[in-house]
């Protein structure tokens, strides 16, 4: 049966996790197929991580020519030109998505155009073809999450953001996770007025607490509007605008309605009832920790499994399960202490367990640092306020979490998980000499502990 198959693998999307397998696996010698509906690259490319740093890029840039009043510099004609802004992004996330193209080109491997369905445990429909794989990989990304309240398809998620040509001038976003801060300081920072409505009372839930209250103390200073603990109860047409309605009864008018309530695995219409795959009880392609489904023919990575869902987990992911199938070694990825950014203003980066992750296994100490930026002791910028925090395993002082809210935090944290994939003590940190002067040189002197926190924390 397997000598009939076309191909080794099969992988039904061409995001960042489906294109990494389908590379991996054609170097190792496999026959390996590739189907995507909608745009080569997928959702980070396309619709989510490049266009959405660019926008954030952008917006900061305006703030820039603000801050350099206070070094003297003299700017005049401030205006900014959208269109000009989204045409120049939309280029790019082109010209990346052609190269996404091309690497599958130049890897080997068969590309389709189209919407691709399993009919069984070895076989998958592309454009109304049958096709044999001995391997099949789901790499089909997530979609968003629209919640149910009257007037909900009035409102728009992040996938329209990147359609936009006109700046909306008065914005409302429901949710407080990454892609609701994310744009509400791009939108704020573009010069939009920004209500940001969430059911917490901090935004960020998951982050660490001391973060969460950075940053919901600095959003005001971008113009973000906050109203936590409320939900939208309904929305409804106002001429060309949108009046929200709030659980409270608080009402506002917007020319954007945007839901960032989470993403959910796109695994309607993959025909996964023909070939007997399950689903978890989110609704997610149910995996084991080897990514494998309830088939063993078919895996699943990336967002289709809804565990951890950042391009840099998918591309792990497709690259270990291709060297699993098809090669020898096995590369050893950390997946436990995973860093991440949300790219807001200032953005916060993280890796490692929270504060209250930690004291929830035992006792931690913290380390604390609050400092203003030297550069904004001039600018002028009010709520640029930087914090640093390590939190450590008071047991034996490795360093379980690093956090910062600041900026430059994603590529000063991106350094912080390498040492603490490695084991790096807080004894580590301390030795090590910092690059002065500079908001990273904080992470490496911070002498004093905060506190103390945990089971013992009390008698100690
Ligand atoms: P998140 O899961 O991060 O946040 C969802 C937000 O929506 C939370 O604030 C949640 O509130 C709220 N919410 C969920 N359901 C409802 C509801 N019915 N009514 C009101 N509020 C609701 O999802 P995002 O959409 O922000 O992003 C999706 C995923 O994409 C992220 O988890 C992340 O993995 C990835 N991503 C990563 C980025 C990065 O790395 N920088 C950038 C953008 C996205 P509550 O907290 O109360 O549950």
């Amino acid at each position: 049966m397997v000598g009939a198959m076309e191909y080794d693998l099969f992988v039904i999307g061409g995001g960042s996790g489906g294109v990494r397998a389908a590379r991996i696996a054609a170097g190792l010698g496999a026959r390996v197929g590739i189907a995507e509906r909608r745009f080569w690259g997928g959702t980070c490319v396309n619709i989510g991580c490049v266009p959405k740093k660019l926008m954030a890029q952008g917006a900061e840039l305006g703030a820039a020519l603000t801050e350099a009043g206070g070094f003297g510099w003299q700017v005049r004609g401030k205006g900014h030109d959208f269109g000009a802004m989204m045409a120049a992004i939309g280029a790019e996330t082109q010209r990346l998505s052609g190269l996404y193209r091309g690497i599958l080109e130049g890897a080997g491997v068969t590309m389709m155009e189209g919407s691709a369905r399993l009919t069984g445990a070895h076989t998958v429909a592309v454009n109304g073809a049958e096709i044999g794989a001995r391997h099949i990989f789901l790499a089909v990304g997530g979609v968003p999450v629209r919640p149910e309240f009257p007037g909900a398809a009035l409102c728009a998620v992040s996938d329209d953001v990147f359609t936009l040509r006109d700046l909306p001038r008065r914005v409302a976003i429901l949710g407080s996770g990454y892609i609701a801060v994310e744009f509400a300081c791009i939108f704020a920072g573009l010069g939009a007025a920004v209500d940001l409505i969430f059911r917490q009372p901090l935004p960020l839930r998951g982050f660490d607490g001391e973060l969460r209250e950075a940053l919901a103390a600095a959003l005001p200073a971008l113009g973000v509007r906050l109203h936590a603990g409320r939900m939208i109860a309904s929305v409804e047409t106002a001429g060309a605008a949108r009046a929200v309605t709030l659980s409270d009864g608080t009402g506002m008018v917007a020319d954007f309605v945007l839901l960032a309530t989470g993403r959910m695995a796109a695994a309607g219409g993959l025909g996964l009832e023909a070939a007997g795959v399950a689903l978890s009880p989110s609704g997610a392609i149910a995996v084991d920790e080897g990514l494998r489904t309830s088939v063993p023919s078919i895996n699943a990575i990336g967002d289709a499994v809804d565990q951890v869902n950042l391009t840099p987990v998918a591309i792990a992911h497709g690259h270990v399960l291709a060297e699993r199938l098809f090669g020898e070694g096995r590369r050893d990825w950390n997946f436990r202490d995973i860093p991440s950014a949300v790219f807001c203003s200032p953005p916060i980066a993280t890796v490692g367990l929270t504060e209250e992750q930690a004291v929830a296994r035992g006792e931690t100490e913290v380390f604390v640092g609050r400092f203003t930026p030297l550069k904004h002791r001039i600018s002028g910028r009010a709520g640029r306020q930087a914090v640093v925090k390590l939190v450590v395993d008071a047991s034996d002082g490795r360093v379980l979490g690093a956090h910062m809210l600041g900026e430059d935090a994603p590529e000063i944290v991106q350094g912080l998980a390498v040492a603490i994939t490695a084991g790096a003590t807080k004894r580590d940190f301390d030795r090590t000499i910092g690059i002065h002067p500079t908001a990273a040189e904080e992470f490496v002197t911070l002498r004093q502990m905060t506190r103390r926190v945990g089971r013992h924390a009390a008698t100690s």
